[in-house]
């Protein structure tokens, strides 16, 4: 079935290199079979008799999808001897011989296994991307290579990764360049940037149908028409893929769901537009993480005679997801981010320039089956002397308060957060920042020792924060609504998408108004009401539809806080007061002891109302002016005051720095607290070595494109 792959040659190679060798690093075009071909060639040769062999993603898309490819290919029945794992959604078997899973999965699971013992091969794919979990991975396969001697084979897999720099690391193992099958690809620049890569990108695909009717009712100076209609002297030559060039199908890289949708449509019209006869038909396909699995798998189907297929997509068809049939790549020369600054504690949501391995990954996407092209809405000069050569590291540029407190709940003595082997470390600065928030949350004492609390907080599926509010809400009885507010949290995207046409910040300023409104408590709240109304409609599909809520989403919901729920119950052991069947008692007490679990679990997202600004300062990071997001519930009291403190699921920087998902919370809660951060010291808390490991941090960072050059985040599609 997939013997046409170009990896599928090298398996004698491949299989004899990993027989001879504990880890084996192998380079090959996105594409060549990496994803679906290894794990097979490894069952075909023994490897699953004696274990599991794991293969990981970065993105959860991805696992779903290589998964279903391969239980089709082997011709088994997903779920059982080929098998995906991604948070909270497991769908393997004690049949599952082949098992896909995030990379965040993977290191959830050595938590309760740490010699990850029910593996025989790991498979770290798509190195490349260079997520955070898959740097960390790297570090702890290294050291559980030497543990588990000959028993573990462990596999790195990348379609650009610097191999020499990935065999050094794991002391010069071999590295195996599969050469791909790739066609020359023609790039053209733009001359200078468009003022919009949407109406750019449509040009590029289909320039407008009057024009091109004109033109060919008569008009033999098509240079001439073209730019006199479309009124603009910006490019004289329009390329119009669809109409001037031969078969074979145009993706074209946008930056997230909002821009997709927004592209489809009007390439939509104007296939509307086209006269019949004209040109081949077309398809216009969006393809994104947030899409629904059935309307993702559409691309792999390979398009009705005489027609093209436009797919739109983020950069998970850079090296994720192989879209075959692909001959034309519009590349807008931009990817959406999230950067994370440890010292203002506020992400931002950037559309940035893409790096140029990412621009030659898009190009080569024409290559694949015979020569392509790609058309660059950029100038060549942008791309030599703007674009960064390389992506930057995950690690480089999120928040590390949830692996740095992964890393200690580990416990291992050869592991020490602070020198942890990176393959590029974080900066030092954010490494603080990590432990002053795991600090305040109690997840760490004031030497930076795991406590009790922080060793129970790593083995929920959740980011810190929320663990720390479902064990404080255990405590004191309102374990039952934490656990619908951290399910809420967990699918919110989802849970707005279905509010038709606008961008989700637009659609939460207009809730249907039916639905509850936080009861002048913020957005926690909110989630919770609307969850428990749901409830009592006993969970009614025609109930979420009438409410503007996604059905899909909820769904989730529903599911996700049914596996918090046996989570916690499995943690607790007897040592955790579990209390889960007390749904609505609380509602009358104004949601106190919620609120109370949340501004314990949030204590190191707290903001202090600033009433001469009409804003909130944050507390424990540099003091930062913010706003609370006009999508907020949040209501002002009576004498029109907003309330003096309030925690915040999320600080993002967009036009203004606001806050999202916010609660109000009470001046006593937050004194223990604000005495907390007088009490801090950040050199004690990182093992009294701070300086020398700062020094030693900033030593290994100036290798890489420094921070400011480098603005850049996590990509939006995991
Ligand atoms: P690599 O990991 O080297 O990028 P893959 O193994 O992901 O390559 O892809 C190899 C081939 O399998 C490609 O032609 C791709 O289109 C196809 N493929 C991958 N996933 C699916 C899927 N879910 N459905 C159909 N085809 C797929």
């Amino acid at each position: 079935m997939a013997s046409h792959l170009p990896i599928v040659q090298f398996e004698d190679k491949i299989m004899k290199t990993v027989e001879d060798n504990a880890v084996v690093v192998i380079i090959g075009e996105t594409g060549s079979g990496k994803s679906t071909q290894l794990s097979q060639m490894l069952h075909r040769r023994g490897y699953t008799k004696s274990g599991i062999v794991a293969v990981t993603q970065p993105r959860r898309v991805a696992a779903v999808s290589v998964a279903r490819r391969v239980a089709q290919e082997l011709g088994v029945t997903l779920g059982e001897e080929v098998g995906y794992a991604i948070r909270f959604e497991d769908r393997t078997s004690d049949l599952t011989r082949i098992k896909y899973l995030t990379d965040g999965v993977l290191l959830r699971e050595s938590l309760s296994n740490p010699e990850l013992n029910q593996y025989s091969v790991i498979i770290l794919d798509e190195a490349h991307e260079r997520s955070l979990n898959t740097d960390i991975l790297l570090g702890l396969v290294k050291r559980l290579v030497k543990v588990r001697a000959s028993k573990l084979k462990v596999l790195i897999t990348s379609a650009t990764l610097d191999g020499e720099k990935v065999s050094e690391f794991f002391s010069d193992c071999p590295v195996l360049n599969v050469p791909g099958k790739l066609y020359p690809v023609e790039i053209m620049y733009s001359e200078e940037s468009p003022k919009s890569y949407i109406e750019s990108s449509l040009r590029t695909a289909m320039a407008n149908v009057a024009n091109i009717y004109i033109y060919y009712i008569g008009n033999d100076s098509d240079v001439f028409f073209e730019s006199f209609l479309l009124n603009t002297s910006e490019t004289p030559h329009i390329p119009n893929i669809h109409v001037r060039e031969p078969e074979g199908d145009v993706l074209i890289f946008m930056t997230g769901q909002d821009d997709i949708e927004k592209l489809v449509s009007k390439l939509e019209d104007r296939v509307q537009g086209l006269e019949e006869g004209s040109c081949m038909d077309a398809i216009i396909l969006p393809l994104h993480g947030s899409l629904p699995p059935e309307l993702q798998v559409r691309v792999f189907s390979p398009p009705p005679p005489n027609c093209r297929r436009f797919i739109v997509a983020t950069n998970i068809a850079e090296t994720s997801l192989t879209v075959d049939g692909v001959v034309y790549v519009i590349d807008s020369g931009y990817v959406k981010q999230r950067q994370y600054n440890p010292s203002t504690g506020m992400y931002s949501l950037d559309i940035v320039q893409i790096s140029k391995v990412q621009a030659n990954q898009r190009a080569g996407r024409a290559g694949r089956t015979r020569p392509g092209k790609c058309y660059r809405l950029y100038s060549s000069e942008a791309y030599e002397e703007e674009f960064l050569d390389v992506t930057v590291p995950e690690i480089q540029r999120s928040s590390l308060a949830g692996s740095v407190l992964y890393l200690k709940s580990l416990d291992l003595p050869d592991i020490d957060i602070l020198k942890f082997d990176f393959l590029d470390p974080p900066s030092f600065e954010s490494l603080e920042d990590a432990l002053k928030q795991l600090h305040l949350i109690d997840a760490i004492d004031d030497t930076g020792l795991i406590t009790r609390v922080g060793q129970t907080m790593a083995e929920l599926p959740l980011e810190p924060s929320l663990s720390r509010t479902l064990m404080e809400a255990n405590e004191n009885g309102c374990l039952s609504q934490a656990l619908t507010v951290a399910a809420m949290l967990s699918a919110e995207t989802t849970l707005l998408a279905a509010q038709s046409g606008k961008s989700n910040e637009k659609k939460r300023k207009h809730p249907p108004p039916d639905l509850p409104d936080g009861s002048g408590w913020g957005d926690h709240v909110q989630l919770l009401q609307i969850f428990e109304q749901w409830d009592q409609n006993d969970f009614d599909i025609g109930w979420c539809k009438d409410n503007g809520l996604q059905v899909r989403g909820m769904m989730f919901v529903k599911d996700v806080r049914r596996q918090l729920s046996q989570l916690m119950q499995k943690i607790a052991k007897g040592s955790l007061n579990v209390r889960t069947n007390e749904r609505y008692k609380e509602r009358q007490r104004g949601y106190k002891n919620l609120r109370k679990a949340l501004c314990v679990g949030y204590a190191n997202k707290l903001a202090e109302r600033m009433v001469q600004h009409n804003g909130y300062r944050t507390i424990g990071f540099k003091p930062q002016l913010v706003q609370v997001h006009p999508s907020s519930t949040l209501k002002t009291d009576e004498d029109g005051m907003f309330p003096n403190y309030i925690v915040y699921h999320e600080l993002i920087a967009t036009s203004r720095p606001f806050m999202r998902n916010v609660c109000a919370v009470e001046m006593a809660w937050v004194s223990p607290i604000l005495k907390k951060l007088e009490k801090l010291d950040i050199d004690k808390l990182s093992g009294g070595s701070g300086r020398s490991i700062r020094e030693e941090s900033e030593k290994k960072v100036t290798s890489l494109p420094k921070k400011e050059e480098a603005v850049a985040g996590v990509p939006d599609d995991r």
